[in-house]
């Protein structure tokens, strides 16, 4: 699973990164607070670690902005501060859960695992978009009710557009979703979507699998072009 580390102060970002790294996530750092914010939209990941005090725009600013948008990563929000005033306020702007400086690094990754499976129990099991839809539990994929059949690779690229829905997707990250322990080819993800326009839109007559040049893919719902 990859996490974001959101942390000015270098030095502890590298440290947690360190250790985060030993108990096998996949860690990216960030140091500021729009950077933070430009990566936790264009990046799949499964939790962030979101400092509040942070050069640019504030640890709240960035939870209250990703949750506006709809985003649903879970947030552990690490402070120097300890009031129970920014606790609330942390939670009120969309944290999952909050955590003071300085901390003890067993309660971290304890509450860090609690946050990943409590994400995962509460995940909505089937995604849509139109009348596309994606069983991520059973991994079924139906077209106006009727099922399509994918390979598991087909699956995750259309999944991980399915949980982006009308923005475009790069193909580096549709590698990084659908072959995380692989070379990157960009052709593999070609394939892949060239495979996907067969079946989920041309034997449908539709068009909802879109190229944005330069970047990747778009998934939309074309029903309303029709
Ligand atoms: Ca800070």
């Amino acid at each position: 699973m990859r996490i974001l580390v959101v942390e000015d102060e270098v030095d502890l970002a590298h440290t947690l990164r360190t250790g985060l790294t030993a108990e096998g996530y996949t860690v990216d750092l960030a140091h500021d607070g729009r950077q933070a914010l430009w990566m936790a939209r264009t990046g799949e990941y499964g939790l962030l670690l979101l400092d509040l005090m942070l050069p640019g725009l504030n640890g709240y600013k960035v939870c209250a902005q990703l949750r506006r948008e709809g985003n649903p990563t879970p947030i552990l929000v690490l402070t120097a501060k300890d009031g129970e005033w920014d606790q609330a306020e942390a939670l009120d702007t969309g944290a999952d859960d909050y955590l003071a400086k300085p901390f003890s690094y067993p309660v971290l990754v304890a509450r860090l695992r609690a946050l990943v499976r409590r994400a995962v129990t509460a995940a909505p099991p089937v995604l849509a978009v139109g009348d596309l839809s994606l069983d991520v539990a059973t991994r079924v994929c139906r077209r106006a009710g009727t099922r399509v059949d994918l390979t598991p690779r087909e699956f995750a690229v259309l999944e991980l557009l399915a949980r982006r829905a009308g923005q475009a997707v790069t193909k580096g990250d549709l590698l990084c979703h659908a072959w995380p322990d692989e070379a990157l080819d960009p052709n593999l993800v070609e394939a892949r979507v060239s495979s996907l326009r067969k079946k989920v839109d041309a034997a449908f007559h539709r068009k909802s699998l879109q190229t944005v040049r330069g970047i990747g893919y778009r998934l939309v719902d074309d029903r309303e072009r029709l």
